[in-house]
């Protein structure tokens, strides 16, 4: 499956529910079914911003609350339009309209720029949330523990 990176605090309101738009500046054909992966950074600005336009969102309190460098979830990239009335949409970027949240267990993984694939095993195919059926675990990026 795709997988698109998003900086936290960014993508725990997506998974959540409550962020339906998701702003870039550049644009996909691909549609349906999208892991979203939690960078590494923190965006201090954007969580003051949430904090100030949605004060009703219950944000974490702290930035440990959150998990970084992995996957966290799956939507529904529904569309890419421009001018979305939803709040979150910012009018000078693309505006992916995502649906159907569902937070998954945290699966460490690193993230890559624009849309990547997640890490599949080379061998059997199996992925994070797709493992063997006695259960592995990656001994390499694209390498599963029942492989080797
Ligand atoms: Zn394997
Ligand atoms: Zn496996």
């Amino acid at each position: 499956m795709k997988v698109l990176s998003v900086q936290q605090p960014w993508a725990w309101a997506i998974i959540e529910g409550f962020k339906d738009i998701e702003n870039r500046s550049w644009q996909t054909s691909y549609r349906g079914g999208l892991l979203i992966h939690a960078g590494k950074k923190f965006d201090l600005a954007g969580y003051d911003w949430i904090r100030d336009n949605f004060p009703m969102v219950p944000m974490p309190a702290n930035k440990g609350d959150f998990y970084f460098g992995g996957l966290i979830g799956m939507v529904d990239l529904l569309d890419i339009v421009k001018n979305d009335p939803s709040r979150w949409a910012e009018a000078e970027y693309f505006n992916w309209k995502l649906g159907a949240p569902e937070r998954l267990p945290f699966m460490p993984c690193r993230g890559k720029l624009n849309l990547f694939e997640e890490p599949t095993c080379r061998v059997c195919g199996c992925t994070s949330y797709h493992a063997c059926l006695d259960g592995c675990y990656w001994v390499e990026p694209d390498l599963c523990s029942a492989c080797v």
